[in-house]
């Protein structure tokens, strides 16, 4: 079979190692004669396959163990409203660079005020405003990486004097980033890092102490980081495949 390459922003190319060990693991999952798809996400060599692949991003953004990560169902689109649920209790500033920050910005008005510090929009999202200042009484600030549909990137990462929030779904991975700067990231898997139906969430733990509202289950982070992502039951091959992915992007380097 001829490889063909698709230039599309997503489904992206995976690395043919990724496939091939997610193959394998379909049909024999770690020697245990049976699938992937057919273990419990509570057994032990699934719960390996989970702790690498909460670290690893870990480790190739270079953070440390004040960071934590988990893998979500939901796509990042679920991300947009998550965000706001749990850290918007009065106002956050958005940057509005593209259709998916303008979605994160129409998600975050549910639940306060939203301060869009500055948009492209009167341009059709072609270009990255520059002039913006940051409320410093915001709870947080919110950009996009890379503005996927219409190809405008961010190449500096912004200086916020509130916690910094960043939708990386279409760059994660892509190039070396200074990740301490920020407090909460978040990518849908499918671009970058492996097959649709995960959302990788990175967060600075401490942040998980400033929520306060009553938030439904499913919705709330503290569920999902302190059942290390286990919370219910996670989407295994979609983690399974975006580990073998990352695996990949560790030895490669960034
Ligand atoms: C594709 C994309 C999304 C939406 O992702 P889903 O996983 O489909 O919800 C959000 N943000 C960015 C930057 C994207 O490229």
């Amino acid at each position: 079979m001829t490889k063909v390459h698709n230039f599309s922003a997503g489904p992206g190319i995976l690395p043919q190692q990724a496939i091939d060990n997610s193959i394998s693991a379909l049909q024999n999952f770690m020697g245990t004669n049976l699938s992937l798809i057919e273990v419990s996400h509570r057994d032990k060599e699934f719960e390996s396959v989970m702790a690498e692949a909460r670290q690893l991003p870990l480790d190739i953004l270079g953070l440390g163990d004040d960071y934590d990560a988990v893998y979500l169902g939901g796509g990042a689109s679920l991300q947009f409203c998550m965000v706001p649920y749990n850290f918007l209790n009065t106002k956050a500033a958005y940057l509005k660079t593209g259709v998916w920050a303008a979605n994160a910005v129409k998600e975050a008005k549910f639940f306060g005020e939203t301060d869009v510090v500055a948009s492209s929009e009167d341009k059709n999202y072609t270009y990255v405003p520059k002039d913006f200042v940051i409320p410093t009484d915001a709870e947080y600030f919110h950009y996009t990486s890379n503005n996927t549909i219409y190809g405008t990137q961010m190449h500096s990462i912004p200086n916020s004097p509130v916690p910094l929030f960043c939708d990386m779904s279409s760059d994660i991975f892509s190039k070396q980033i200074d990740a301490k700067k920020f407090d909460l990231i978040y990518a849908g898997a499918q671009k970058n890092m492996g097959p649709a139906g995960a959302t990788l969430v990175i967060l600075k733990k401490e942040l998980l102490e400033k929520i306060t509202r009553k938030i439904p289950s499913m919705l709330d982070y503290r569920n999902h980081f302190s059942k290390e992502s286990m919370y219910n039951t996670p989407p295994v091959f979609a983690v399974y495949c975006s580990l073998q992915v990352l695996k990949w992007v560790k030895e490669m380097g960034l």
